[in-house]
């Protein structure tokens, strides 16, 4: 898609440190690295995100995202990972082209929150059920 970064990134019209690569995807370091080997996991064919993207590519690249997660835990002494896709403004994405974060974790210091605020209180859980299975 034109004036796509990650199409660009995908088809080499923009460098970018390329840690594996097949004809489905790409996978390659977040500029950001909120910690260190963040990395980003895209299909080469552009989607807008885990919502739109089509189920064998998705598929393809969970596969390439756990091999990849482990080997960036194992290489850079890692105790943990954090693997995240977000889909639409809302949810934080900023780059309409869809991509998994890999974001390996080390300790307190990593400078990541991710905060799951506890609302069990003040929620109707049927309520909820019952929306989402209606
Ligand atoms: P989102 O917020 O859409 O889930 O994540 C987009 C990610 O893309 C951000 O973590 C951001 O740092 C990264 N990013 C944006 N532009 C570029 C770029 O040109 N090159 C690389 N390597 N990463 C980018
Ligand atoms: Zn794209």
């Amino acid at each position: 898609m034109e004036n796509c970064i990650f199409c660009k990134i995908a088809k080499k019209e923009i460098p970018g440190k390329v840690i594996y690569e097949d004809d489905i995807c790409l996978a390659f370091l977040d500029l950001s690295q909120t910690t260190n080997g963040h990395t980003l996991v895209i299909p080469k064919k552009h989607y807008k995100n885990f919502l739109e993207v089509d189920d064998d590519t998705l598929a393809h690249l969970s596969k390439v995202t756990k091999k990849l997660a482990k080997k960036i835990v194992t290489n850079l002494n890692a105790l943990g990972v954090n693997i995240l896709t977000n889909a639409n403004e809302a949810a934080g994405q900023t780059v309409m082209h869809f991509h998994i974060h890999i974001i390996p974790r080390y300790d307190e210091t990593d400078k990541i929150e991710i905060n799951f605020a506890d609302r069990s209180n003040d929620v109707d859980l049927d309520n909820i059920l019952a929306k989402i299975n209606k």
